[in-house]
């Protein structure tokens, strides 16, 4: 039933006034994949680069790893102080060891945060990262950076942070608790779901997410069911790349804003948060983004996107409130305030006070989204 569903809506012609018409900008990485092979791919890196002074970034939690990792190579300096959302301060002592050290290669291993330090870092030293992720995050796969002082997140482009290699191997993620690998799998498939309708979303960005909202929904079933088995794993790892590289060519869209607003002035932690807040986003924005959202209602198996997202949260107990992430009622009034200001003027539904009140108030308390596709 679902399959002819899908069926009935493909065309064989386009109107004039649809006519494809973009600019799309591929960014330049290279890419190793393999599982079990992070050692040997890392080493053979840092030898390709010509690096003899690398400075690695692990945050003590890593450090095992890390070590195992990174034992075919000599490292210059080790800096383990990894904070989430990269505090201002934290990224100018990094910044000062790497200039100090005089290292000509960084080399990040862990999650978005230890990802987000190094690229703090090749922001204002020019210096190459090879990023070693350990979580579904993805910023290995963008050109963004975020930094946050005095409360306030505050994220941007800028081609010298992406990563020149990425070395993933879905073996460095067994580790990652069941709870905290799902939140993450959501993470990457709210960088799907919002490069849908974000500010330069192309049919080649959205090919990208889609398919990495097909792969991620099987996979973190898989994940949930048995966090040991491997090709959950290695599929939500593959997906995280499909899900940043749309991601980092769509550019932030209302999700994102909303997400990074919260998370920079509560210190709510990133990956819940987007699983949370993704559910009312899709809700809210998908009356007016009919097509792709009914391209995603297939990648999610369902004839109905909110339905089939709805199905995947319950499937692998999704954490569903912002109240339970641990932000006061109190602080709502002021969550509006720091969100308003970034609402993407692209957004295909205009977002005005009064929407983003009620669904910051239905994030916070669980409620299901007001708005459904149907
Ligand atoms: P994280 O890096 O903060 O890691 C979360 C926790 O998981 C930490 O305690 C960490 O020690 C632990 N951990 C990581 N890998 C592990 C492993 N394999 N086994 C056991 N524990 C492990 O969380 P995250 O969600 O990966 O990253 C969040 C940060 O990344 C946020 O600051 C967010 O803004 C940023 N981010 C940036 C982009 C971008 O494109 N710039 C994209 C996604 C996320």
């Amino acid at each position: 039933v679902n399959q002819k569903r899908v069926w009935e809506g493909v065309r064989t012609s386009r109107p004039e006034t649809e006519r494809l018409q973009f600019t799309h900008d591929t960014l330049g990485q290279r890419v190793l994949f393999g599982r079990g092979l992070a050692r040997e791919n890392l080493g053979a890196e840092v030898a390709r680069l010509g690096s003899i002074r690398p400075m690695l970034i692990a945050s003590p939690a890593e450090s095992g790893l890390a070590e195992r990792i990174c034992a075919d190579f000599s490292v210059a300096t080790w800096f383990d102080e990894v904070v989430e959302h990269v505090p201002v301060e934290v990224a100018q002592r990094a910044r000062a060891v790497a200039s100090a050290t005089e290292v000509d290669l960084l080399v990040s291993v862990g999650g978005g945060s230890t990802t987000g330090l190094a690229k703090a870092v090749a922001m204002t030293t020019g210096l190459p990262i090879v990023a070693v992720p350990t979580t579904y995050a993805g910023s290995e796969a963008t050109n963004v950076w975020g930094l946050t002082e005095a409360r306030r997140k505050t994220t941007g482009t800028d081609d010298s942070v992406l990563p020149v290699s990425v070395v993933y191997d879905a073996e460095l993620t067994m580790s990652l608790p069941a709870e905290l690998s799902i939140a993450s799998g959501l993470n990457a498939l709210a960088h799907c779901v919002d490069s849908l309708w974000a500010p330069h979303a192309d049919p080649i960005n959205k090919t990208f997410a889609l398919e990495g909202a097909r792969v991620l929904n099987r996979a973190l079933r898989v994940i949930a069911e048995n966090p040991h088995d491997p090709s959950g794993r290695e599929d939500a790892q593959y997906a995280a790349y499909l899900a940043a590289v749309a991601f980092a060519s769509a550019g932030s869209g209302l999700h994102h804003k909303i997400c990074h607003a919260l998370g920079g002035a509560f210190g709510l932690p990133h990956a819940p948060t987007h699983a949370v807040v993704l559910p009312h986003v899709l809700a809210f924005n998908a009356p007016a983004a009919a097509e792709p959202v009914s391209r995603l209602a297939a990648a999610l198996e369902d004839d109905d996107a909110m339905a089939g997202l709805d199905n995947l949260l319950d499937a692998v107990d999704a954490p569903r409130s912002l109240r339970q992430l641990g932000l006061a009622k109190s602080s709502l009034e002021e969550a509006v305030e720091v969100v308003l200001p970034l609402i993407p003027p692209s957004n295909p539904r205009a977002v005005d006070r009064e929407a983003v009140v009620s669904l910051i108030g239905d994030a916070w308390s669980g409620a299901l989204p007001r708005a459904t596709v149907r």
